[in-house]
C-alpha cells in the first residue's frame, strides 16, 4: 500500500514521520560503526597468549609465552582464580611464566585467561584453551605413630595455623626470577614414592601425596634445587624440620623431615647449595626427604622442574648477542589479585 512507504521516496522530503524512520535506522548503524572502532579487528593481532601443550596431566607444569605487537605495561592472566606470573623475555612486547596445574585438577577443558593491557592504555582480552587428561595414582598404605592420625587439640590448633602461614607465604612470591634453568634433585636418591598417590594412613584416607620421597641416610645433604629465597625453616607438625625456597615468579621448592635445617628465613641460596640434611623428622616412616613444588599455589610434581625445556630460554635467538650472558628482564607489577 502507497500509503505505508516510506514516502521520501516518494518525493515528500519533508514528511517528519519519515525523517523519524531514518534515524531509528542510523542509530543502530552508529553504534555498530562505534563498537568496530572500540574493539581490535583481531585482537589476537594486538597481543597472542600460548601454552607449550594444549594436553596436560594434573601435577605438570606448562610455559605460556605471551606476544604483543607493543610494549606490554600491564598482565592480568589467570588460571583457576590464580594469578599467573610472567617476566620479559624479549623487550617488552615478549613474556613468559610457568604454570602449575594443581595435583586434583578436574579432567576436561580449561581455560589460562586474562588481560593485556599496552602501552597506551588499549586493553586486550587473551586466553588459551587445553585439556587436562585423567590420571589415575595408585593407592599408598603406611602405618605412623598414631597422633599423627587423631589429632588432639593442641595438634588440631597447631595444624590449622602451620597451613594458615603456608597459604599466605605460597601467596607472597618474589616477581623478580630467582631460578635459572633446569633445577637439579636435591639429594641423588632413586626415589621411593611417586607423586599424587591416594593415601591411606593407619587405614584412614589422607590427602593425596603431593610431592616426591627421594630414599636417603640420614644426615645426607640436602641441596637447593635451584637459586631462591629461603621462606621457610621451621619445625612443622606434619612435615617435621621443613625448609622452603621462593624461586620467584611463584615458585616454590619445600623440602621435609628434615633432620636439620642448614639455613634461616631472608637467605639468599644458590643452585647446589646444602640448606638441610635427611631425616625422619615429622610425619614420617624412615629417613628420606619428601620434596614439594608449589607454582601460583598449585600443587604440582617438582620432577617436572627438572626436564629439559625448563632450561630453554624464550626469545633466546634474539638474544644471542649478548656475550655477557645477562639478560636485562623488568617485571610487572602485581597488585590486584582477585
Ligand atoms: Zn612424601
Amino acid at each position: 500500500m502507497r500509503s505505508s512507504r516510506c514516502c521520501v521516496l516518494y518525493n515528500h522530503p519533508h514528511c517528519v514521520i519519515c525523517l523519524l524512520r531514518i534515524f531509528a535506522w542510523l542509530i543502530p548503524l552508529c553504534l555498530l560503526q562505534a563498537s568496530v572502532l572500540l574493539t581490535p579487528a583481531h585482537p589476537g593481532a594486538l597481543a597472542r597468549l600460548r601454552l607449550n601443550k594444549l594436553k596436560a596431566y594434573p601435577g605438570d607444569v606448562l610455559r605460556a609465552d605471551l606476544k604483543a605487537s607493543s610494549a606490554i605495561e600491564r598482565l592480568d592472566i589467570f588460571l583457576a582464580g590464580h594469578r599467573i606470573m610472567f617476566r620479559s623475555t624479549v623487550g617488552l612486547e615478549r613474556w613468559s611464566g610457568l604454570v602449575g596445574i594443581d595435583l586434583e585438577t578436574k579432567p576436561g577443558e580449561h581455560t589460562l585467561k586474562g588481560t593485556v593491557t599496552l602501552a597506551g592504555g588499549q586493553t586486550v582480552g587473551v586466553e588459551q584453551d587445553f585439556r587436562i587428561l585423567p590420571k589415575t595414582f595408585p593407592v599408598q598404605r603406611i602405618r605412623v605413630d598414631e597422633k599423627f592420625v587423631t589429632l588432639d587439640r593442641e595438634a588440631e590448633r597447631r595444624v590449622a595455623e602451620e597451613t594458615k602461614k603456608l597459604q599466605a607465604t605460597w601467596k607472597s612470591s618474589s616477581p623478580e626470577r630467582l631460578w635459572r634453568g633446569r633445577f637439579i634433585l636435591p639429594v641423588a636418591s632413586d626415589m621411593t614414592t611417586g607423586f599424587g598417590r591416594r593415601r591411606i594412613v593407619n587405614n584412614q584416607a589422607r590427602s593425596p601425596h603431593a610431592g616426591v620421597d627421594l630414599k636417603a641416610g640420614s644426615g645426607t645433604p640436602i641441596r637447593a634445587s635451584n637459586g631462591g629465597r629461603v621462606v621457610l625453616a621451621e619445625d612443622l607438625f606434619f612435615s617435621g624440620k621443613t625448609v622452603a625456597v621462593d624461586h620467584g615468579l611463584g615458585l616454590y621448592t619445600y623440602y621435609a623431615h628434615c633432620s636439620r635445617m642448614l639455613v634461616q628465613p631472608g637467605e639468599i641460596v644458590k643452585r647446589g647449595q646444602a640448606i638441610a640434611e635427611v631425616g625422619a623428622t615429622g610425619r614420617a616412616t624412615g629417613p628420606h626427604l619428601h620434596w614439594a613444588c608449589r607454582l601460583n599455589e598449585a600443587r604440582v610434581n617438582p620432577l617436572e622442574l627438572t626436564k629439559a625445556w625448563m632450561s630453554e630460554e624464550p626469545g633466546a635467538v634474539e638474544r644471542r648477542g649478548d656475550s655477557s650472558g645477562r639478560i636485562s628482564e623488568s617485571f610487572l607489577p602485581l597488585t590486584g589479585d582477585p
